[in-house]
């Protein structure tokens, strides 16, 4: 059930992660309820370069919402529900190699989910409330970031001087808290570039719903396998994002100003279902 909404909508949706509560001044707050539950936390519908964007923070304000207690069908819902179809989702992230670190700004071009309590799909099989039941659906995620997104990502970066590493595998795992010395050496040995929280199943489930979905990732902390001190602190994290948090969201300016107009997309996101009956209507 919508309570309210912005009848302008918006066209780009911009996840906000740790340290990243608000991107922009001029905003209309909207309260979007889902057959999932609530998100995070209101959508603020804006404008950028002329463009409608819905901001959500991943944490919710006051970042209340530990990463495996986030609503993450009920976020990408909400955000497709008010007319967004492309996604740029900041994140923080642990660096896995010693060049890696804080300041780094990677654009994963994979992921690798070690989550281990989320639901991650919409395809569960299970009613929802309208009475709709959903299909099986199996979507690929052999690529799970848009190409387009990326790419524009990656240019917006470099537009701000901001020289970014280009592809790089996100690994996610369960959390709050980090990893174990012996974990992250483990995923380093894997060839993984770094470590966050929240990649899975945000991506996942936004590929279900045919949207583009783009992970910015930036490197708040070097992780425990790839620091030889005390290890990672939220303090720290939260320190280095907000250090950097002006010029991300510069990045993200420009990045929503380049993305493709709504109704031209081209890319593999659009194409997650092949035209497969979902067995519910989408958002
Ligand atoms: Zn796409």
């Amino acid at each position: 059930m919508v309570n309210q909404v912005n009848p302008a909508g918006a066209e780009i949706g911009v996840i906000g992660g740790s340290g990243f509560y608000s991107f922009l001044d001029d905003v209309t707050e909207v309260q979007v309820d889902t057959p999932y539950g609530s998100p995070s936390d209101s959508l603020f519908l804006g404008e950028v370069a002329g463009r409608r964007v819905a901001f959500l923070p991943r944490h919710g304000r006051g970042h209340h919402l530990p990463p495996h207690r986030i609503n993450y069908r009920a976020n990408l819902w909400a955000l497709r529900s008010v007319g967004v179809r492309q996604v740029l989702a900041p994140c923080a992230v642990g660096g896995l190699r010693p060049e890696y670190g804080p300041g780094t700004l990677l654009v994963p071009d994979q992921l690798v989910d070690r989550t281990k309590s989320r639901v991650g799909t919409f395809f569960d099989g299970l009613p929802l409330p309208d009475g709709a039941v959903p299909n099986v659906v199996h979507v690929s995620l052999a690529d799970p970031y848009c190409p387009v997104g990326r790419e524009v990502a990656l240019a917006a970066a470099r537009g701000r001087d901001w020289e970014p590493v280009d592809g790089g595998t996100l690994t996610v795992i369960e959390g709050p808290r980090f990893s174990t010395r012996a974990e992250s050496l483990w995923y380093r040995a894997q060839g993984w570039s770094v470590v966050g929280m929240t990649g899975h199943p945000e991506a996942a489930l936004a590929r279900e719903l045919e949207l583009c979905y783009t992970s910015l990732a930036l490197v708040t902390d070097l992780d425990a396998g790839a620091e030889t001190g005390e290890g990672v602190s939220h303090e720290e994290v939260l320190q280095v994002f907000a250090a950097n948090v002006d010029r991300m969201r510069g990045v993200l300016f420009d990045a929503v100003a380049a993305l493709p107009p709504g109704g031209t997309r081209d890319c593999l996101c659009t194409k997650a279902l092949g035209g497969m009956d979902p067995g519910f209507e989408l958002p």
